[in-house]
């Protein structure tokens, strides 16, 4: 008995060893990682060269819009319950009372006004978003999550000197060549298709007059590939940059979003199947948009080194996801010194924090002044405002 209590050791002396055994552990472990960072740091993907000097169009920007104001946008019950929903909302700067009293077209000023603001992007193509098309040919508003007329982007763009208006529109609509020539009609600049949301083949020959009337309307078509996670369903089969080989060989501009990161189809990476194709198709491009986001390291590296890729390459940010948690400078410890991160996070407006964190990492000037040639929107000097 008296041994026994002799060995016992008082709680907090305990509670002190252990608080000493971590602290040494963590101590280690924070060395260890300082170690690794300087033994692996890499720098920027690519050798800093200069910067773009001129204005930068963002070729892949969202508008949210909950139908309020007459917009004619709506977003699913399932959306609105979805934790994104709230971040979306917040990466506008709009509260959903202020949307619901000033209505959708709010969030097109502050869009406006954000771009007016930034130092380095001077204008944007907002992109509309149609929605699921049923067998009768109409709007299926149970499967749709987020549609955006092309009616309200064209007008609300139209009142914004620094906004452009990107159309969209399914396929499977029955006037949906009307609907193009309306588009290209009201200045639309591209057509914007989600194929693993709004559920459209892009192989299925069903679309080729689609795709010759596109072509004879020089309209590029942005389409997303590989995985979609920003929204609570995707068919992701859909997106599989192979299917594009229709519209391509028809003679359509394709403009694919993200170079198709991420995901994968027959095991191979869809980043690779898109590059797989490039030597094929002049007429294929892809956009960095959303490339810096957390759940993609390594892909803007891919995008930015690959030889086939130069000149296919184009600046878009995919507001509002750039204004959100997904995307920080201190993502990319082996690439950015602590002054980097620190200074790139502190940057205030959503498309220069953006500018700077691509360029930061090595995104050249071809790519960041490519859409304003692409698209010929004349934007000037930067810094000319
Ligand atoms: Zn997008």
């Amino acid at each position: 008995m008296e041994a026994e209590s002799k060995s016992v050791v008082p709680r907090s002396s305990r509670w002190r060893r252990w608080g000493i055994r971590l602290s040494k552990g963590l101590g280690v472990g924070v060395l260890l990682l300082l170690l690794l960072r300087e033994l692996f740091f890499s720098g920027p993907y690519l050798p800093l060269a200069k910067p773009y000097d001129g204005k930068i169009l963002d070729m892949h920007c969202h508008v949210a819009g909950i139908g309020a104001g007459g917009s004619g946008c709506f977003v699913s019950q399932e959306l609105r319950n979805n934790f994104r929903f709230g971040i979306y909302l917040k990466a506008f700067d709009v509260t959903l009372a202020e949307a619901e009293e000033q209505g959708d077209q709010l969030l097109m000023e502050r869009l406006a006004k954000g771009i007016g603001e930034s130092r380095r992007v001077g204008a944007a193509i907002v992109l509309a978003m149609d929605g699921v098309i049923d067998a009768d040919g109409k709007l299926d508003r149970e499967r749709t999550e987020f549609y955006i007329p092309n009616e309200y982007v064209a007008a609300e763009t139209a009142k914004h000197r620094n906004l452009h208006f990107g159309a969209s529109i399914n396929p499977h609509r029955p006037d949906a060549l009307e609907r193009l020539q309306w588009a290209s009609d009201n200045d639309a600049l591209l057509l914007k298709w989600l194929p693993s949301i709004q559920f459209i083949d892009p192989a299925d020959p069903a679309h080729e007059p689609f795709y010759r009337k596109l072509a004879e309307l020089k309209l590029p078509l942005l389409t997303h590939a590989g995985q979609e996670r920003s929204f609570t369903h995707a068919r992701d089969e859909l997106a599989d940059p192979v299917r594009l080989r229709l519209p391509l060989s028809l003679g359509v501009t394709v403009i694919v979003a993200h170079v198709a990161s991420t995901g994968k189809n027959e095991g191979q990476e869809d980043i690779d199947r898109l590059i797989g194709m490039l030597g094929e198709y002049p007429n294929l491009y892809a956009d960095i948009s959303s490339m810096t986001q957390v759940n993609k390291l390594g892909y803007l590296r891919q995008a930015i080194t690959e030889r086939q890729l130069e000149g296919r390459l184009l600046y878009g940010s995919d507001f509002p996801l750039i204004n959100t948690a997904a995307v920080t400078a201190w993502a990319f410890p082996m690439n950015l010194t602590r002054k980097q991160m620190q200074s790139i996070d502190a940057i205030d407006n959503p498309w220069d924090r953006d500018v700077a964190l691509k360029e930061a990492l090595g995104a050249p000037a071809a790519v960041m002044g490519g859409p304003a040639k692409f698209f010929g929107v004349p934007l000037g000097q930067a810094g000319a405002d």
